[in-house]
């Protein structure tokens, strides 16, 4: 990985697992300036992931996720932090019910209202509305 102060090589100083995120976490120390930096490795799920169950299997989006869950919760002081951390909190409890590397629109949609209705009730049902179940 390139340097972004001075574009040299960096080389990794210290690597931690993260389970709860399936990130792993880097710090990096640039071989030339001697500047460090953290990078975290995920999954790219729009790559490994094809959603199922509405109109054609398509490529799981976690932009589209985000602003789904963004637009439920435009009445909070901070929408888009919690959002983001929303969105990750969902693709968390996703994780185990991906099966042969897909998952239903319909499991997005139940996990998402279950974790909005949680966090804040008008978000789970502004939600709900916006996702009806198909029929
Ligand atoms: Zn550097």
């Amino acid at each position: 990985m390139v340097c972004i102060y001075c574009g040299g090589s960096t080389r990794v100083t210290n690597s931690r697992s993260q389970k709860r995120s399936n990130a792993t976490w880097r710090r990096r120390s640039c071989e030339k300036c001697s500047a460090v930096c953290t990078t975290i490795e995920v999954i790219d799920l729009s790559t490994a992931i094809i959603v199922t169950g509405s109109k054609r299997p398509s490529p799981f989006s976690r932009d589209k996720l985000l602003v789904s869950i963004y637009d439920s919760c435009k009445h909070q002081k901070d929408a888009q932090t919690s959002a983001t951390l929303l969105t990750d909190t969902i693709i968390k409890h996703l994780y185990p019910l991906i099966e042969d590397a897909s998952v239903s629109s319909r499991t997005i949609r139940d996990i998402t209202l279950k974790t909005l209705g949680r966090f804040d009730t008008v978000a789970g049902v502004h939600y709900g509305a916006y996702h009806p179940v198909k029929a």
